[in-house]
């Protein structure tokens, strides 16, 4: 079976950025399933693995622009400490919840200034090419329930 529009895919990965460094792996863990056709992966990879089939295993290169999208300076912003009440102790990394312009998002603390400090709610990848080591394990037909709730169910059937 090939993979296509409302095919169940499940399969191991390990994403590597351009300097070589391993960002995330299934290595270890189950494997990643999802249904394909909706964006539930970056656009670049699902585009790569359409029409693949069990027992595959490539690497797909994808830009950034196909990945997690490119940076955008608008969303990193200076707020005043001030903002923080109630956190303790402020560190360069440390992530939190924001209301931004298309709902909530996750920002992270990326310089601390005096009372100035500067988040940004880029994901984590944007701005970078991606490089997947994939190896696919499961390619079927998506079943009712899964296409009516629109994602892939784990083997262990219904569990939310
Ligand atoms: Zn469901």
């Amino acid at each position: 079976m090939q993979i296509a529009d409302n095919c169940v895919v499940s399969f191991h990965y390990t994403l590597t950025n351009d300097a070589g460094e391993v960002v995330d792996s299934s290595a270890g863990r189950e494997p990643l399933s999802y249904l394909h056709g909706l964006g539930h992966i970056v656009p670049g990879l699902e585009n790569a693995l359409a029409g693949r089939s069990v027992g595959d295993a490539f690497r797909v290169d994808v830009p950034a622009a196909e990945g997690y999208g490119e940076r955008h300076d608008g969303l990193t912003q200076v707020v005043p400490k001030q903002a923080f009440q109630g956190v303790d102790a402020l560190e360069v990394g440390m992530q939190f919840q924001a209301r931004g312009p298309s709902g909530v998002m996750s920002v992270v603390i990326t310089a601390i200034e005096g009372d100035e400090v500067t988040v940004d709610g880029n994901h984590p990848l944007a701005g970078q090419d991606l490089h997947f080591d994939v190896e696919i394990t499961e390619v079927r037909a998506a079943t009712a329930d899964e296409l009516a709730h629109g994602h892939a169910h784990g083997p262990g059937g219904h569990d939310h």
